[in-house]
């Protein structure tokens, strides 16, 4: 039986970056078997975030997004997966206690495996061949055969989400996560690093603050409650996100069953696409990426398209700049939303717009440039009496050697020694750990954001009822 919406408005629309796949009839039978698997989160969890990222939109928390560009089906067995968890949740410690701020941690993981291309196609020694599309389409082999996008793969990644949400599920609910491993995942780092040694200091304090907390009674349950951790990746294959669409039994309305949280890409959020015309359709929390050629126009078209009842936490936009050009490019963005009275998360992709080519020919970013676009979006917020509300960043928790500078200075001739990912260079776990003391100064630093916001003033609220129950695609039941 097929199982899959056929009246999705998406499927009418153009949809950019998709594969051409070789054969229609294997893709239309991995589908069916995907529509009729279990999905692999529920909405009460996409729900659970969408609350968390409206307490970001309002200033009263901070979104730490964070992850492999691109993950692939072989890390899901491996070491990779805990080290991107405990990685992300350290920077979480630093960031919650040092910057005083509940922080909402979110991997690109567990579905992060479809990247879009700037080119259809790679020629390399006069052979063309379709380009790598991320491990759920074609092989990263340059070879024709593992070049060729294959159908069957959208049933590994599905199958790769299941395993590595289920051990990040396992490594959370068992406390292997919690506040008191923390010292544990950090004796090789502590030992190495003057950011390690920093990290086990702060540690220290949280000890002495749980301490007392403890012993005066304020709350009994002080760092034994496993931390939360949502999985979030681009909403790139329509066909796989649709297949696993599910209805939530609650309220009627269709929310996809991937992922936590989906993001629309750069190259992906045309206006009359398919992918926002997807996005609209689902009830999970949206992020849409804004590049520096971006217009306020765009962002309030988006608010419209995607958040017409403005749900708080429905919507965020990670920006992605470039150092040079957030200071000038972003503030009249946050400036129009803000005075439209829409509220939105705005988080900081420091990643996406400051790429380029090391002279060794790897693909790279500078750490200083990193922190760089960073500190733009926290002037700019400051300027604006906005919230500066999280960071997007590519890291792994292995000792890689992708980006450039940080803690043990990566130089142009390290970064063959352990050039790993498969797509964008990832920062390493201690130049991760040196950016979340960089923000987490950045953030103590910055004033309070400014209340009242624009909506509160004039009462725009009268138009905007609660989102219909159904909305625009029928799917199986979850
Ligand atoms: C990415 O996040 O890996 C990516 C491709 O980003 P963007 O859409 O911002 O270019
Ligand atoms: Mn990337």
């Amino acid at each position: 039986m097929n199982h899959r919406p056929t009246a999705a408005p998406w499927r009418a629309l153009p949809a950019a970056q998709q594969p051409e796949w070789p054969d229609r009839e294997a893709l239309d039978a991995v589908l069916d078997r995907l529509a009729g698997q279990p999905p692999l989160v529920f909405a009460a969890e996409c729900d659970a975030l969408r609350h968390r990222l409206a307490d970001v939109a309002r200033g009263e928390a901070f979104l730490l997004q964070g992850g492999d560009c691109a993950e692939v089906f072989d890390g899901a067995g491996s070491r990779a997966v805990p080290g991107k968890v405990e990685t992300l949740l350290q920077m979480a410690v630093v960031l919650t206690y040092a910057a005083s701020t509940p922080v909402v941690p979110v991997g690109r993981i567990a579905g992060q495996y479809a990247k879009p291309r700037s080119s259809p196609t790679e020629t390399r020694d006069g052979v063309t061949l379709p380009s790598y599309r991320g491990d759920c389409i074609n092989g990263h082999e340059f070879t024709a055969e593992a070049r060729t996008p294959d159908p069957q793969r959208l049933g590994r990644m599905y199958e790769s989400s299941a395993a590595t949400l289920n051990l990040i599920r396992a490594l959370t609910a068992s406390g292997h996560a919690g506040l008191h491993q923390a010292h544990a995942w950090n004796r090789e780092f502590v030992l190495r690093s003057p950011v390690g040694e920093r990290y086990e200091r702060l540690l220290g304090e949280i000890e002495t603050a749980l301490g007392f907390i403890r012993a005066y009674g304020l709350d009994r349950s002080a760092g034994s409650r496993p931390p939360e951790f949502y999985a979030s990746h681009e909403a790139l294959l329509l066909d796989y996100e649709s297949a696993l669409v599910r209805t939530d039994t609650r309220t009627g309305r269709p929310y996809a069953g991937s992922g936590h949280l989906l993001w629309i890409g750069e190259r992906t959020r045309q206006l009359d696409g398919a992918h926002i015309a997807f996005a609209a359709g689902i009830g999970n929390p949206i992020a849409v990426k804004l590049g520096p050629t971006a217009l306020p126009e765009d962002a309030l078209a988006l608010v419209e398209r995607l958040d017409p009842y403005r749900e708080p936490g429905r919507l965020t936009f990670l920006t992605r700049m470039g150092k040079d050009r957030i200071r000038d490019v972003l503030p009249p963005l946050v400036d129009a939303v803000t005075r439209s009275g829409a509220r939105v998360a705005w988080v900081c992709d420091p990643m996406h717009g400051n790429t380029f080519e090391a002279p060794t020919g790897h693909k790279t970013r500078h750490f200083d440039d990193i922190v760089d676009e960073v500190t733009g979006f926290f002037e700019v917020h400051r300027g604006l009496g906005t919230h500066p509300g999280g960071i997007h960043v590519e890291l792994t928790g292995d000792a890689v050697t992708e980006c450039l500078g940080g803690g043990d200075d990566v130089a142009p001739e390290d970064l063959h020694l352990r050039y790993e990912t498969s797509c964008d260079p990832r920062l390493n776990r201690r130049q991760s750990m040196d950016l979340a003391f960089h923000v987490a100064q950045l953030y103590r630093e910055q004033a309070r954001p400014r209340p009242p916001h624009p909506q509160e003033d004039t009462c725009d609220t009268t138009s905007r009822t609660s989102p219909p129950a159904a909305l625009t695609t029928s799917a199986g039941s979850a």
